[in-house]
């Protein structure tokens, strides 16, 4: 954000509105780099040190976002009322204080995306995103090419509706199958119970990506910072 008024930088940062913050600066009461300021069209750049009597303006920290492996056996909310280990209590120490984007049953595994932004975790989770999400899935049983075609016109089970999938068989094996999911929205439970439905038990869940992310070769456990800040500040 290069160059921006100086009236909107101090709104910007929480301390009042706009005209308040003009009031302050015609008061004499702002100062950039340690000089007064009277005009509240004077323009800042990202690095000025602005000040309001005297106190540096509170630094309001940038927007993050991770990929993360999460390991299966791991709750995706903060709390669990029934003490089972949550995935916050198992990410590296380094990393600040995040929420996810949406969430992964305690048995998936795979991609989730962590961010210190509320906003942008509300945004990405928000159904009408109509992100991609791709899944393996390893379920016990038989299905074929013909019944897993039939998800791409949707499918209502127990009167809830869920929308397109494109599902394909990866590979039979004696009673497993390995097949992948592609869906457009995460309702709860949706992948096993659309297997479910077609006579599937699934016993192992992967997300491989999630819109424009990637799992990758990402290791369990492990995360990897989002360095594409265009695509941070565009999401947010
Ligand atoms: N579908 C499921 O059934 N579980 C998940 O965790 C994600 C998608």
């Amino acid at each position: 954000r290069p160059g921006e008024r100086l009236a909107k930088a101090i709104a910007r940062a929480g301390l009042g509105s706009r005209r308040e913050a003009e009031a302050w600066i015609e008061q004499g009461r702002v100062a950039v780099n340690g000089e007064t300021i009277a005009s509240p069209n004077h323009n800042v750049e990202p690095g000025d040190r602005v000040e309001v009597d005297g106190r540096p303006l509170p630094e309001r920290e940038r927007t993050r976002l991770w990929l993360y492996h999460k390991p299966r056996g791991y709750v995706t909310t903060t709390h669990d009322p029934e003490g089972r280990e949550t995935v916050f209590s198992i990410l590296p120490e380094s990393m600040p204080r995040v929420m996810t984007v949406g969430r992964l049953d305690i048995n998936t595994e795979g991609l989730l995306l962590l961010t210190n932004d509320g906003g942008l975790a509300r945004v990405l989770e928000l159904p009408d995103t109509g992100w991609l999400r791709r899944y393996r899935v390893r379920a016990f049983g038989k299905t074929d090419a013909n019944a897993l075609g039939k998800l791409k016109e949707g499918v209502e089970i127990d009167g809830f509706a869920y929308g397109a999938i494109d599902a394909e068989i990866e590979r039979q094996q004696k009673d497993n199958v390995w097949l992948r999911f592609g869906l457009r929205e995460g309702k709860n439970r949706e992948v096993k119970r659309v297997a479910e439905h077609l006579g599937l038990a699934v016993n192992r869940l992967i997300r491989i990506s999630f819109g424009p992310f990637q799992l990758g070769e990402l290791p369990e456990g492990a995360v990897e910072e989002v360095r594409t800040r265009t695509l941070i500040d565009q999401l947010g």
